[in-house]
């Protein structure tokens, strides 16, 4: 015992003592009217046993309160707030701390039963009310973690534990801390975030992804998986810089987020790939193009306005594959074969794709080889002059013959080489020997102003040094700038390509023509025509096969050619097949004609006789 306490009990003990001794004196005075000792012995003993209980009793009444002071002092130094509830839901105690964490007073607390259920977010009130439950049935569940909002509406979590206080059987309250986590809460979200957000588009990324498919893989549900991969992006970020890259990519995913429908995932693989988990009722083809419309809007970045593709490849499941790892790879197998088919399509992965698939892999170790070995070999198709039938210029035509292959067409070998990075290598064997036979049409024939029309794709256009190669070539080889003319299509230009667009200029600054080819199978070609970085417009062939039968076609090529002469420009007709064709052209006023009709594309050694018997001295 306490020194201070002992002191309490012996006053109790002596005081009581006393008060018996003198209420006893005063009864045997009364009684006997004398005073012997043995008169004392038994209230002494009452006295000291009533003192002893009464400062007991009092002791403990004043431990209870101190203990209470304490505790209550203990509570109110604390972080966490507590709180003492009935099980009416009305409060008995409230630490003061509830203002710190809360921005609420206790008293808001005393006021109304419940409160802190009132602060909680809906969807927390029932795990609240599960937990309270719990307590009120006499358990001790474990802590939760719950969201409030504090009086400025501003997010909170704690962890809530609470216990019943139970006496004699009942629950007479229910015991409470909450502990505030909100921190903590948050740099497990930022931990949530790096480790399955993609940190540029906030999409989940291929981890998540991953856990979703697999997930619906256990459950057997059918679903569809698209996968998506921007056309060309590569260009743009090398050509405009991985910032507005970035910004092209965030743009997109907002596009594709916001046209998400209900249940379906979308994540972002890394670089420009997305990858979408359909429910399986979607219609994927109609869907894919709802998309395409949305992609292909122009992006406005850093004051430019930007067109981007895409192309779409997709499964089902389980029709298709039953595993992860094959349904993304088939996927990403039918994506590739849309995109060397045409950009911006979709297709569903099938056997042929991948017969298909398997040969471009085969073509390609045998192209690089032959690439190596210079064994790409270049065919000329002579441009005629429609109103004298005059040679004016040679198209300057790839062709590939490989020893396991046999002939491969540009069309597929092209799109091939640009697709792995060989077009560079392919692009310059072909520009060297083309400008070797310019310099040589340039020696040898009469007429001196023969052009060589070189195609080149826009990857080619892409290298800084291009319109530098050029110019030493024509150098090397002594030919006048003005008889080389390089042929690019308006693909060139979507994307904004401005790299190749400087590349352009460079080659007009040094003399070299520019042709726009296969005009009219594209949408944006006028745009093009209108910024004036041309000088030559050749129509598409596909325009030219109609214009016999169809007036309204050959009412267009007519506008078309008027306007380019408008615009300066010479017109040139490709693909021309037939005399009523060819007479046609030549009354719309096409200036130059190519086409089967007048030569095939030819290899140089049936170049050169063709040359001199049409009365030039042209010799290999
Ligand atoms: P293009 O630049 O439009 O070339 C004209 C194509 O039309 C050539 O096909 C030519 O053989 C074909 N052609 C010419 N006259 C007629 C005709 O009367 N009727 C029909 N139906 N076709 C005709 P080719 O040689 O198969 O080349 C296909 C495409 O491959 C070329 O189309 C061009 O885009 C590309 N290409 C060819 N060589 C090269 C090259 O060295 N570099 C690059 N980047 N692309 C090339
Ligand atoms: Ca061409
Ligand atoms: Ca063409």
């Amino acid at each position: 015992m306490q020194s201070g306490h002992k002191k309490t009990y012996l006053k109790f003990i002596f005081s009581a003592w006393l008060f018996v001794i003198v209420l006893a004196a005063m009864q045997i005075n009364f009684i006997f009217g004398e005073f012997k000792i043995e008169y004392f012995i038994i209230p002494s003993f009452v006295g000291i046993i009533v003192g002893a209980i009464l400062g007991r009793q009092h002791l403990l009444i004043q431990n209870k309160d101190e203990t209470l002071d304490k505790f209550y002092a203990l509570v109110e130094m604390a972080e966490e707030m507590s709180y003492l509830q009935n099980p009416d839901g009305s409060y008995q105690f409230v630490s003061k701390s509830v203002t710190n964490l809360t921005g609420h007073q206790p008293e808001d607390f005393y006021k109304v039963p419940n409160f802190f259920a009132s602060l909680l977010t809906e969807k927390h009130k029932k795990s609240f009310e599960r937990h309270q439950f719990a307590i009120l049935n006499q358990q001790t569940p474990e802590p939760i973690e719950l969201q409030l909002k504090d009086k400025l509406n501003k997010p909170l979590w704690v962890r809530h534990s609470a216990r019943p206080v139970i006496k004699k059987g009942r629950v007479i309250a229910i015991s409470s801390t909450n502990v505030d986590i909100t921190k903590q809460i948050k740099q497990e979200e930022i931990l949530i975030n790096l480790a399955e957000k993609d940190p540029l588009t906030q999409l989940p990324n291929r981890r998540k992804f991953n856990q979703v498919l697999n997930k619906k893989l256990s459950k057997q549900q059918p679903f569809k998986l698209v996968l998506m991969d921007l056309d060309r992006f590569k260009n743009i970020n090398d050509t405009l810089g991985h910032s507005i890259g970035d910004s092209i990519l965030k743009k997109v995913s907002h596009r594709l987020q916001r046209s998400l429908p209900a249940k379906a995932l979308l994540s972002r693989f890394g670089g420009d790939e997305f990858v979408f988990l359909l429910p399986d009722h979607i219609d994927v083809e109609s869907y894919i193009n709802q998309l395409l419309g949305l992609i292909e809007k122009p992006i406005l970045t850093n004051g430019l306005s930007l067109h981007v593709s895409a192309s779409f490849g997709w499964v089902n499941y389980p029709e298709d594959a039953q595993d992860d790892e094959t349904l993304i790879r088939y996927a990403d197998t039918a994506m590739y074969f849309a995109k060397q088919t045409q950009e911006g399509v979709s297709k569903r992965y099938s056997r042929e794709i991948d017969h298909h698939n398997e040969r471009l892999l085969l073509l390609e170790t045998q192209l690089r080889k032959d690439i190596k070995l210079r064994k790409i070999e270049s065919y000329y198709q002579p441009l005629l002059a429609a109103k004298t039938n005059e040679v004016v210029g040679v198209e300057c035509l790839a062709r590939w013959h490989n020893q396991s292959f046999g002939h491969v067409s540009p069309a597929e070998f092209i799109p091939l080489a640009e697709n792995t990075g060989l077009i560079n290598q392919l692009g310059d064997i072909i520009l060297e020997e083309a400008i070797l036979t310019a310099s040589q049409l340039y020696e040898f024939c009469e007429n001196k102003n023969i052009y060589l029309a070189v195609n080149a794709s826009a990857i080619q256009l892409s290298q800084q040094n291009f319109a530098k190669r050029v110019d030493d070539l024509l150098k090397q080889y002594r030919v006048p700038p003005e008889l080389l003319k390089i042929e690019v299509t308006e693909s060139l230009f979507i994307g904004g390509n401005h790299q190749a667009i400087e590349v352009l200029n460079q080659l007009r600054s040094i003399g070299v023509g520019v042709a726009l080819d296969d005009f009219g199978t594209g949408y944006s070609a006028m745009a093009v025509l209108k910024e004036g970085f041309i000088d030559v417009l050749k129509v598409d062939k596909s325009f030219v096969q109609n214009i016999a039968e169809n007036q309204q076609e050959r009412l267009l090529l007519n506008q078309i050619i008027s306007m380019a002469h408008v615009m300066g420009m010479p017109v040139v007709a490709e693909g021309v097949e037939t005399q009523a064709q060819k007479d046609i052209l030549e009354q719309s006023g096409c200036d130059v004609l190519q086409g089967f009709l007048l030569a095939k594309p030819m290899s140089k050694e049936q170049f050169c006789p063709y040359m001199n018997c049409l009365g030039y001295h042209f010799n290999k």
